[in-house]
């Protein structure tokens, strides 16, 4: 990315005269090297919406032309929607190689990462593996950073990954085949670290009706150390996540509370450079990521806000609740609940002594007398 001066010979000329002038040259350098006959070319301008000027034209002069008198959009800047529209121009033109080349004038005024995220996922799942090309470049006062640029460039590196997808099978206590060839676009960096997998965002290539995965964007859970113990690795959180699941199934619908429950997981198994890999995919859950209590008896404190403290105190009980259920052989901890109806978990068994860690510091909530366990506890 380059973020260039716009003093031009001794004046300064406006942001929005550069990047058009800017556009006209990159197309002219690819008229003086040559054109390939099928070589054709749209243009976007957008502001806090994005308008095609015009689509597939064949590369010549007159496309020049044609980019000099494109309106030239003030306003607000929001990339989002333009990079929306050039996904859309994208699966309407077939080419062997789609090269966009982002031009802004200024730093977007609503980012998001999230929104972004999804918008290059969408770029560039249009594309197949190694078929985008995405130029940015940035035109601002020098100093300027253009992060958010940086960052859409960053994201748009994301990595392929095809494989086939399994799903936990309970009475083997293994996997078993799900689908076959199904592409991830993982995108790095990773977004979160946990003790012993890294989460990246993800999205499937392939339309969610045509996977066993869920819509929407995903996250993929892989290991830390790609060493050759991915599988052993995330067999145990597959086994966890079932046991969860069972529970939760099980708990009983009080009345004005929300019913635990946990994501589907499935584990895409592929190839990467050369090495066998596992990563775990599931739903990403927008919304902050809350742990309600740990494997060694931690409890989070309680929350300011009533709908935070039924969360919590609901999250509390049902751990206390997973217990007597299972016959005091498995208590279900270590809940990380997220501001929707659902909540999952990661898990490092502790055995017998983080149950008894467990209770040591679990004060029973009003939950727990509706759910009439208040007086089921490991005997002392
Ligand atoms: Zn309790």
């Amino acid at each position: 990315m380059a973020s260039d001066d716009v003093s031009e010979a001794g004046r300064n000329v406006r942001r929005c005269s550069a990047v058009n002038k800017a556009a006209r040259e990159f197309l002219a350098q690819q008229i003086a090297d040559g054109p390939g006959p099928r070589d054709t070319c749209s243009l976007i301008t957008f502001n806090d919406e994005a308008t095609v000027c015009f689509q597939g034209r064949r590369v010549g002069s007159d496309t020049l032309d044609a980019i000099k008198q494109a309106e030239q959009a003030g306003g607000e800047t929001i990339y989002v929607n333009a990079l929306n529209m050039a996904t859309r121009l994208i699966a309407s033109t077939p080419a062997d190689v789609h090269c966009v080349v982002f031009l802004s004038d200024g730093e977007d005024n609503h980012p998001s990462t999230a929104l972004l995220q999804t918008a290059i996922s969408g770029l560039v799942t249009a594309c197949k593996p190694g078929q985008l090309q995405l130029h940015s470049i940035g035109f601002g006062p020098q100093g300027s950073t253009f992060e958010w640029l940086e960052k859409m460039a960053d994201m748009s590196k994301g990595k392929f990954h095809n494989g086939d997808l399994l799903a936990w099978d309970t009475a083997s206590q293994g996997f078993k085949l799900a689908q076959q060839a199904v592409t991830l676009l993982v995108s790095t960096p990773h977004f979160a670290t946990g003790s012993t997998r890294l989460a990246y965002r993800a999205t499937a290539s392939s339309p969610a009706a045509a996977t066993s995965l869920p819509s929407g964007p995903l996250v993929v859970k892989a290991a830390q150390d790609t060493s050759d113990q991915e599988l052993e690795l995330q067999a145990p959180y597959f086994a966890c996540l079932h046991t969860a699941q069972s529970a939760a199934q099980a708990f009983p619908r009080l009345p004005a509370a929300t019913t635990p429950k946990f994501v589907d997981c499935q584990l895409l198994r592929c190839s990467t450079e050369g090495s066998q890999r596992f990563l775990a995919v599931e739903q990403l859950l927008e919304g902050a990521y809350i742990k309600y209590n740990g494997n060694k008896g931690y409890v989070a404190p309680l929350p300011d806000d009533a709908h935070g403290r039924e969360r919590h105190e609901l999250a509390q009980a049902y751990s206390h609740w997973s217990w007597v259920h299972s016959g005091g052989r498995e208590l279900v901890c270590d809940i990380q609940g997220v501001n929707s109806v659902a909540v999952k978990y990661g898990h490092k068994d502790m055995g017998a002594e983080g149950i008894a860690a467990f209770f040591e510091s679990h004060r029973c909530n009003g939950y727990c007398h509706a759910l009439t366990i208040s007086n089921k506890r490991p005997a002392a």
